[in-house]
């Protein structure tokens, strides 16, 4: 508040600002005066504008010693992260973690997967040996909605080429036992990449060809990715990702969810060993023993990997953690939007005013944190960071999205995919329990709800999107970036207020006898 002067004076500069002229409350009067706050409780006030939106950098810190452009990951849940919504979330800037509701195996290939990916090439290609069956591609069409495969040698990536199989080469053949390599178009026929070419040039290839796939081979014949004129199509109607978030070895960056019991170091070791970057205490209540002794154990054995504890609410629980050596904290307990925590357990806080508190204290050891739950639109994830987050933590926001998990299906005529809590009967049935019970065979009590979420389209299209609504809040703040919002929170020129119910009504629409709320 440059030209503050005290009380009201006969003659006043241009620029100066009295006291009674600055409106509202700085966020340390705010959020100390015993009430908590969740997002839309609170609403900022406009700042000062001399910059463009586009000037806004959001580049921030994920953990002690990663960075990322774009302040956005996806949460590790069984219905958000896998390794699709992880290269997806790392190619837009941002960073996804695998969700650890299966075994050690399944998780380390979500990894691998991820870890593996060039970006152009599509996701999980469909790869079958030369002794599968027409049948096999049958149930493709049915689980993934195509039914063409590539052939290898060994039936994976990493196999060499053999040929292709495209509905057009099966369709009219009666015996659906029939081999793939009976059928199949024959590598020598095909028109294939060479991967030490750029994406860009692989991409022309395809279209110049007319043919619906790339098969893209090394020196040795091998196949080492996939591209398709779908995928290239969708890519050029996306928006322009910006710069992937990448490992120091140019590999898409990853991150884990694993838990706090014994097995879980072997879990750790063995997603390090494939180049895991960084791994996140899956616990609801993360003040625990537990959790700090396996911080510890973590910083000891795998010193290279940065580990993210919590869940927290308020600084004593934070401090802990941070003493422990924790390198990032998630930060939100009870704002999910899944979740039952504080209806069943009483305890929690709210989020507006846990990820201010959590991030004060944080701050003073250097350590970023993730404010997890309770995102709905940009405006929360503004929200979020201009309190003091690094990033923010979205769940419901990017399921029912094309890389989440599961398949579409249709509920009462809406194309929708499954959204659960992780700690919701069905996802405890699947394993979870440990996270949100203390001994197996004891009575099961959710905190966590299933249901269903509408189809979102790409994640890779609404990311680029929300990342340009944050920007847009920033400006109107004038904060041109996470350090200068941080400052202005800090100096106390950041001003905010909280909002009535009817002021709430009022910040949304209203009044209109219908509408069709489309974001972009
Ligand atoms: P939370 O329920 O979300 O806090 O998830 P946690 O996995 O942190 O904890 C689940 C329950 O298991 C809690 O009662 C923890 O105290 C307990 N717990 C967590 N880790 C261990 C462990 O290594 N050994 C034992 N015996 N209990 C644990
Ligand atoms: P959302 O973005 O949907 O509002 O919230 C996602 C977050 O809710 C997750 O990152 C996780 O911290 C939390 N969460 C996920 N499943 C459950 C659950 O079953 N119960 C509770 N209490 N929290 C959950």
């Amino acid at each position: 508040m440059t030209g503050l002067s005290n009380g009201h004076v006969g003659k006043r500069k241009a620029g100066d600002i009295t006291f009674d002229e600055v409106d509202g409350f700085s966020a340390a009067q705010l959020f100390g005066q015993g009430v908590c706050y969740t997002y839309d409780d609170v609403i900022f006030h406009p700042g000062h504008i001399d910059f463009p939106a586009t000037d806004v950098d959001l580049t921030t810190k994920l953990t002690r010693n990663i960075s990322i452009r774009t302040p956005i990951v996806s949460s590790p849940m069984d219905t958000v992260t896998e390794s699709d919504m992880a290269i997806a979330m790392a190619s837009v800037g941002g960073a996804g973690f695998l969700h650890y509701n299966m075994t050690q195996d399944e998780q380390v290939a979500h990894l691998k997967a991820v870890k593996a990916h060039r970006l152009g090439y599509v996701t999980r290609p469909e790869v079958r040996g030369p002794d599968a069956t027409l049948a096999e591609c049958d149930a493709l069409a049915t689980s993934r909605g195509f039914t063409s495969v590539v052939v290898t040698d060994t039936g994976i990536i990493g196999g060499k080429l053999l040929g292709l199989v495209s509905s057009r080469d099966g369709d009219l053949v009666m015996d659906r036992s029939t081999k793939l390599k009976d059928v199949m178009t024959k590598a020598a026929d095909l028109v294939t990449g060479k991967a030490s070419d750029a994406i860009e040039k692989l991409e022309d290839a395809l279209l110049a060809s007319k043919k619906g796939k790339l098969p893209v081979v090394n020196d040795k014949g091998e196949l080492v990715g996939l591209m398709t004129r779908a995928s290239v199509k969708t890519k050029k109607l996306l928006p322009p990702p910006g710069a992937p978030s990448l490992d120091k070895k140019g590999r898409l960056l990853c991150g884990a969810a694993i838990g706090t019991r014994p097995a879980d170091k072997d879990r750790a070791k063995a997603l390090v060993a494939e180049g895991l970057d960084m791994v996140i205490l899956d616990s609801s209540q993360g003040d625990s023993v537990y959790q700090i002794e396996m911080i510890k154990w973590l910083k000891d054995n795998l010193p290279e990997l940065d580990v993210i504890g919590g869940n927290v609410v308020t600084q004593v629980q934070a401090k802990r953690l941070l003493e422990a050596g924790a390198d990032g904290l998630r930060v939100g307990m009870g704002s999910g939007s899944i979740c039952t925590t504080q209806e069943v357990c009483a305890v929690g806080r709210g989020q507006a005013t846990a990820v201010y508190k959590c991030a004060n204290l944080a701050s003073q050891f250097g350590v970023p944190i993730i404010a997890d739950g309770g995102i709905q639109n940009s405006g929360h994830i503004t929200k979020a960071l201009t309190l003091g987050a690094s990033v923010a933590m979205c769940g419901s926001m990017f399921a029912g999205t094309t890389e989440a998990p599961g398949e579409y299906f249709y509920d009462n005529g809406v194309r929708v995919k499954k959204y659960r809590g992780m700690g919701s009967l069905d996802a405890m049935a699947k394993g979870s329990d440990t996270r949100y019970l203390s001994e197996s065979g004891h009575l099961k009590v959710a905190q966590g709800v299933s249901g269903t979420v509408k189809d979102k389209g790409p994640v890779m299209k609404m990311v680029p999107y929300l990342t340009h609504g944050v920007k847009q809040g920033f400006q109107d703040m004038g904060a041109k970036s996470m350090e200068h919002a941080t400052e202005l929170r800090n100096e106390g020129s950041m001003r905010m207020e909280t909002r009535t119910g009817a002021a709430q009504k009022e910040g949304g629409v209203h009044d209109m006898h219908s509408y069709k709320k489309v974001a972009w």
